[in-house]
């Protein structure tokens, strides 16, 4: 494998930073980069721009609005967005169910969803999660029942992220409880507004509301808000999962945290000097750095198949563990470096304007609430042990 750029990615990788110093407007970034609390509005902001340019829907054909990128400029985009402090692009319209309707819906659905999508005009969110189906997301038991020209729709789902937002959320539900578990679901999609739907926040050990529970109850969803056939939405939610996977390693994230506490661990003192000359904190320091880099070149090995045709296979769950596992160690050093000062926490030091004093030096304010909601990383999108079992049976042949 090649691991240099050719002349056309190193021109496109410089297009990007252009692009990126011109528009990614200053305080957005600084926000991404001090770890402060980001807006609904400033997310939907940094995505008018992305789609301006035409450069938000990554994984979208280009008849449709999409980049049409190679896998190599799709990781050098998120690689410099990364770096850049960009925020993270809202998944769950852009990245998940876009793809599905591309695949699966009707030509009235992709008229009508795909450029409310790439206007930001519809804040999606997620309806897989129920308190009873998570990692066996097939025994979900949200029941959507058929009665003329639309289905009632009872039950409940969890931890949907930023629901509070959202004006649609796309849902599996049961349309047959009589078959096989994986058979009977289908895909719809759910106006947020339709009588019915109680959204609840769920408060995340970092305090902050993130997540939510979504309650059903007689919701009337018109039929032609079905995705695919009915009672074939396991094929839908399979397709979709490939894409909540990708750039799941998030090389670019860690690297710009890695350099963000090495700034950090040369101001702290301890035991009279520069934190970052500390042998103990040093070589974990290190053991992260090596692994970071092994992850990196194992991130390229799966872009350049990709590239050469591959279709992402197992190796994806490899780096779920290892991306995750990095990030949450990454959290675990920045308290380490914050000593005793990762104690108070100040949930109004992460807004933008917080102009009170802070307890400690004022990267240590954040780092606590991290270090806590960081522990989603290993949970979600397929926790740690399912990608496991993945890897014993699909590689190891367990
Ligand atoms: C912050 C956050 C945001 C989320 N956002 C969304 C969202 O927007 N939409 C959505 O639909 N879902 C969302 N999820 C849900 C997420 O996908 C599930 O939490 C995840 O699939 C795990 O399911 P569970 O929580 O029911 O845990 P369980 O499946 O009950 O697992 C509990 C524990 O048992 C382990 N375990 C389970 N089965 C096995 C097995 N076969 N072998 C070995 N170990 C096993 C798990 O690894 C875990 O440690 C979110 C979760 C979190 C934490």
């Amino acid at each position: 494998m090649d691991i240099n750029f050719t002349a056309e990615e190193a021109a496109f990788r410089d297009e990007v930073r252009a692009f990126l110093k011109d528009k990614l407007p200053a305080d957005i970034s600084r926000k991404v980069k001090e770890h402060k609390r980001l807006g609904k509005e400033d997310t939907v902001r940094w995505q008018k721009i992305l789609n301006e340019q035409g450069w938000l829907a990554l994984h979208w054909p280009k008849e449709y609005g999409g980049t049409g990128w190679s896998p190599i400029q799709k990781h050098i985009f998120e690689e410099e967005c990364a770096e850049a402090g960009a925020p993270t692009v809202l998944p769950f319209g852009v990245n998940m169910v876009a793809p599905v309707v591309i695949k699966f819906g009707t030509q009235e659905q992709k008229d009508y969803y795909l450029p409310r999508i790439l206007k930001s005009e519809d804040w999606w969110c997620q309806g897989y999660s129920e308190p009873g189906a998570g990692s066996d997301l097939a025994s979900l038991k949200t029941r959507a029942v058929r009665e003329g020209d639309h289905y009632v729709v009872n039950g409940q789902k969890t931890w949907t992220t930023l629901g509070q937002h959202a004006d649609m959320i796309f849902c599996l539900v049961r349309t047959d409880p009589e078959a096989k578990k994986q058979e009977g679901i289908s895909f719809l999609l759910i106006d947020m507004n339709t009588p019915g739907i109680t959204v609840r926040p769920l408060i995340t050990l970092d305090g902050e509301h993130e997540v939510n529970e979504v309650f059903f109850d007689d919701v009337k969803v018109p039929v032609e808000n079905l995705v695919g056939e009915e009672n074939k939405g396991w094929t839908c939610a399979k397709y979709l999962l490939t894409f909540e996977r990708t750039g799941i390693a998030g090389v670019g994230q860690s690297k710009a945290a890695l350099a963000h506490l090495k700034q950090v661990a040369a101001q702290q003192i301890s035991n009279g000097r520069p934190l970052i000359e500390d042998p103990h904190f040093r070589r974990r320091l290190a053991d992260v750095e090596m692994e970071l880099m092994s992850l990196e070149m194992t991130n390229l090995r799966t872009v350049a198949a990709a590239e050469a045709g591959g279709v992402p296979g197992a190796e994806s769950s490899f780096l779920k563990i290892m991306g995750t596992e990095l990030r949450q160690e990454i959290t675990h050093l920045f308290r380490t470096a914050a000593g005793p000062y990762a104690l108070p926490f100040l949930n109004e030091a992460l807004h933008d304007d917080f102009d009170g004093n802070y307890v400690g030096p004022e990267f240590a304010a954040s780092v606590s609430a991290r270090y806590f909601n960081f522990r989603k990383l290993s949970i979600f999108g397929g926790s740690n042990e399912i990608q496991k079992n993945i890897i014993s049976k699909m590689i190891l042949g367990l």
